[in-house]
């Protein structure tokens, strides 16, 4: 996306989501954290770094809420403490109704593209009345890497 001579930086910062009331406001306190984690990072990591910012984007747990429709606005789905990980995580056959498969971050075994990938592959495997799974052609670009 950056124009030639220039790249792309990101930085996550994990912060509180939007249940429990947690009382951050984000129209006023984005800004002030965004120069605070540029200052942090100016000092301990990469001298002139604001210098040589010309775009930057903030996404809060505001914009995972409403433009991801995230509950809570939880960029990771549901927080991976231990009773909420791996297998803690709901289970991609759903106990509670039958005939409904989950995949993704908020289920077993969790968040990160290969486990989304994983779990979507294994569930493949898992659903009853699925189409068997294709080969990939010899000539699909993929396929000769
Ligand atoms: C800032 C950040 C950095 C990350 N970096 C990495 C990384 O470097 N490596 C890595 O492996 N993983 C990373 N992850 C994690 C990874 O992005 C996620 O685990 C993964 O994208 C989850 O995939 P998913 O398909 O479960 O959900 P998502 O990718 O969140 O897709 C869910 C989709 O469903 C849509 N949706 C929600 N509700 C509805 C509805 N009611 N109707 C229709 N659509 C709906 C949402 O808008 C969204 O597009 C990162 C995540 C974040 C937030």
């Amino acid at each position: 996306m950056a124009p030639e001579g220039d790249d792309t930086f990101y930085v996550l910062s994990p912060v509180p989501h939007l249940g429990h009331d947690n009382g951050v406001n984000w129209a006023t306190e984005a800004e002030p954290y965004r120069q605070k984690m540029l200052k942090m990072l100016e000092e301990r990591l990469l001298p002139g770094l604001s210098s040589r910012v010309t775009e930057s984007l903030v996404f809060t747990p505001e914009t995972f809420r409403d433009v991801y429709l995230s509950p809570f606005g939880a960029g990771f789905s549901m927080e991976p403490r231990i009773l909420q990980s791996a297998w803690f995580r709901p289970h991609n056959i759903s106990e509670e109704l039958p005939g409904l498969y989950l995949a993704g971050a908020g289920t077993h075994p969790g968040a990160g593209v290969p486990g989304v990938i994983g779990t979507a592959e294994v569930l493949a495997t898992l659903v009853p009345d699925a189409p068997p799974r294709r080969a990939v052609p010899a000539d699909f670009p993929m396929a000769a890497e």
